[in-house]
Order: C-alpha cells, then sequence, then structure tokens
C-alpha cells in the first residue's frame, strides 16, 4: 500500500475493523434475496508525512452511486450552520453582487441557498445526481462532476475564478487528495479564500470515534498533516477555527501560496502544537487507537445482550454511515436491533447494509414503543433527544455507544 499522497510505503497501523459493505448500500427488499459486497475496512497512517487513510480496495464509482441517499438538508442544524458561515464568510471577506462563491459538494443546495439569497453569484460541484437534482430545485446552478484541476480549469474559463470557496466533510472523502487540493489553486483569485470543513482526527482519537471510518472516508485528517499536503499543491493555510460537527471539526481556511493575501494567524499554530502534544507526530503511536474501537464495541454488545436477556425492546435511530460502521463491526443484526428509524423518505422501507435491519419512518417508534433508542448518528444526539422526547411516556431511554456507553 502507498500513501494518496506522498507515495511512501512507509505505511503503520490505526484500525483494523475486519470488512463491511459500503455504508450507503442501502438495500431494498428485493435485493436481500442476493449476496452483498463486503470490503476489508484497515485504515493506516503514513509513517513520513502523518496521513491517516484507508486501503483502496474499489474504485469510487463503487461508493458514490446515483442514488447516494444522504441529503444535508435533512440535519436542521446542519443547514443553520451553512447559513451562519454564509453569514460569516460574506462579512469577513467583504463579498458583494461581484463575488463568486463556489462550493463543491455542493449537495442539495443547503448552503448555496444561503449565497443565493443574498444576490451572490454562485455555483455548485456536485458529482451525486440525485443530490444536485434537489439542489436545482433551489435554482442552484450545478456542474455534475467530480472536482479536480482539470474541472477547476474549465471552470475559470468560464469566468468562475472564485473569490471564496467551500467544501464540507469532502476533503475525507477523496482518493486523489493532490488533485483535488491542487483545483482549488487553480479556482481561486489572487485573493480568494478557500474553507474546509472536515472532522478533526484529534477528537475522532480522543472520543474513540472509530465509527466515524468508512470506505468513502478515505483520509482522516490533522492539521499536521493538511497543512503539509496544501503547501505540496499550492495552498497555505492561514487560519483554523473548531467547530462542534461530526464530534469535532476544523474549518480551515487557504489561500494560494503564490499571492499569500492573508497573513498566517496564531491559531494555526496553536492547533498544530495541541496535535504535537497528543503524540500525532508520532506514527508509531497511532495503533492505540485499536483498543479504543474494541472496548467501545464490546461494552455496545453486552449492552445489546443485556437487554435480549430481559426481554428490553431496543431500536436505532439515524440510518447513518456511523451507524453502519458500528453495527457492522459489532457483527449486529435485526434480531437484538428490531428496526432503524431515518427521517430520510429515501431510506425508509429500505435496509441498512449488512446488518439487514429494516428502515422506518418515525411513526413505528410510536406504535412499537421501544425501550431503548440507540442515537447512531451520536453527534446530532441532542436535536433527536428532542423530537423523540416522548419516548419517556413509556420510560423509553437514549442510548449512545461513543465514547463510551450511556443510557439515559
Ligand atoms: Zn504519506
Amino acid at each position: 500500500m502507498k500513501c494518496r499522497h506522498c507515495q511512501s510505503q512507509n505505511m503503520k497501523p490505526f484500525l483494523d475493523l475486519g470488512s463491511a459493505p459500503p455504508s450507503n448500500s442501502y438495500l431494498t427488499r428485493e435485493a436481500l434475496s442476493g449476496p452483498e459486497t463486503w470490503y476489508p475496512l484497515v485504515i493506516r497512517v503514513c509513517g513520513d508525512c502523518l496521513l491517516v487513510q484507508t486501503e483502496d480496495f474499489a474504485s469510487r464509482e463503487t461508493f458514490f452511486s446515483e442514488n447516494y441517499a444522504y441529503f444535508s438538508s435533512f440535519a436542521t442544524s446542519w443547514v443553520d450552520h451553512a447559513r451562519r458561515y454564509v453569514a460569516d464568510m460574506t462579512e469577513r471577506f467583504g463579498l458583494g453582487p461581484s463575488s463568486r462563491v463556489i462550493e463543491v459538494a455542493a449537495n442539495d443546495g443547503y448552503l448555496l441557498q444561503w449565497v443565493k439569497e443574498r444576490g451572490i453569484a454562485c455555483l455548485g460541484v456536485e458529482p451525486t445526481a440525485s443530490t444536485a437534482a434537489a439542489a436545482r430545485q433551489k435554482g442552484i446552478e450545478i456542474v455534475e462532476e467530480f472536482f479536480g484541476v482539470d474541472l477547476a480549469r474549465d471552470l475559470v474559463s468560464r469566468g468562475w475564478q472564485a473569490d471564496l470557496t467551500a467544501a464540507n466533510n469532502v476533503l475525507a472523502h477523496v482518493p486523489d487528495i493532490n488533485d483535488f487540493v491542487s483545483g482549488f489553486a487553480t479556482l481561486l483569485k489572487p485573493t480568494g479564500v478557500a474553507t474546509f470543513e472536515f472532522p478533526h482526527l484529534l477528537n475522532m482519537i480522543a472520543e474513540a470515534q472509530f465509527d466515524t471510518a468508512y470506505h468513502e472516508h478515505y483520509s482522516y485528517l490533522s492539521l499536521t498533516a493538511v497543512d503539509r499536503i496544501f503547501r505540496a499543491n499550492g495552498l497555505s493555510v492561514f487560519d483554523v477555527a473548531t467547530t462542534p460537527w461530526h464530534g469535532g471539526s476544523l474549518r480551515v481556511f487557504a489561500c494560494r501560496s503564490d499571492a499569500s493575501a492573508h497573513p498566517r494567524s496564531a491559531n494555526v499554530d496553536r492547533v498544530l502544537a495541541e496535535e504535537a502534544a497528543a503524540g500525532l507526530l508520532d506514527a508509531d503511536s497511532y495503533g492505540a487507537f485499536q483498543r479504543a474501537a474494541e472496548r467501545v464495541r464490546n461494552d455496545f454488545l453486552e449492552f445489546l445482550i443485556d437487554c435480549q436477556r430481559s426481554n428490553i425492546s431496543v431500536a436505532a435511530y439515524g440510518a447513518a454511515a456511523k451507524g453502519n460502521t458500528l453495527l457492522n463491526f459489532a457483527g449486529v443484526k435485526a434480531d437484538m436491533m428490531s428496526f432503524v428509524v431515518d427521517k430520510n423518505p429515501a431510506k425508509q422501507g429500505q435496509f441498512m447494509p449488512g446488518s439487514r435491519i429494516p428502515i422506518m419512518d418515525e411513526s413505528a417508534i410510536r406504535e412499537q414503543k421501544p425501550q431503548r433508542i440507540v442515537i447512531l448518528p451520536w453527534n446530532i444526539q441532542r436535536e433527536i433527544k428532542q423530537q423523540l422526547s416522548y419516548i419517556r411516556d413509556w420510560d423509553g431511554k437514549f442510548v449512545t455507544a461513543v465514547p463510551s456507553l450511556t443510557i439515559d
């Protein structure tokens, strides 16, 4: 295995989850009579550039299909986050009617709708047909392609050199990270700003968030690695902020290295120092994460077995990728968890990949009154607990498995 950034073969262990099907490959009822393809899910750290990454076993087309079912707008608080981002960036970088804003991985237009509302020209890049169609419904122009240097050149030639680019939760999802990052150096105006949000590896390790690992998630990013990768591809990191998303994310601000239009903030060195203090500069220390993942899995299985022995009914909320990683690593099937509820109508009536647990709409909770509800996307547990607060009527309790088992 070669590092996807520096080509080094000096790869060291980080996390081995055995194997799992692609986490967004939800199954129809008809598909249940057929087989599923499981791919190894093994993550390593590069001993040279410190990029944490999956080993590739299949092309990205395997993982991002036409039916890719994740619609950002289903998480209300994420849409609010996007609205505040647009307000903050407009003010900080003085965006106006002559500015150009591009979002890569624009999804269903959850963010660009706020740019459009301000009368600023915007364009989305989104390779997934179903979400691209939803963005067009909001009146947003979408280029339905994967992003990289070639597309960036094409956009610049069509008058889309950017004042601001946003790329949220996508940097970790690109197999060719060098081409992707170079694309932003190509796309930006000399004074332009590129922002990237991604889950912070530091939190993943500190909070035992092994369930953020899945095949579509090719890299697990520290600022240390991002700073190096950006520099090698024509971008300079000039600021960084932390956000609570996905259990603790970074928002990295970058500009073109050849323009250096923005001075480097002390925040950058502060986060780099935090990572160094946590041992992230020592590739040999990353292997300890495996034991943290196994501890979480064992406690979760023990809880499910106890419930089964005591006739306590268990269901789950949120048919998200995270949940599939946890359920498949733990080997959970529908005999231990009767159903999963999800807001997204496209997933309802289908089955979770691997575990084959049925996905239902929320009425199943009101009708079946499960005594325990496992919140699989623990990152939005507050929102879910509010939404489902009525389970207290039958003494129902909420359960989360990561970073450690809680029942309340
Ligand atoms: Zn490397």
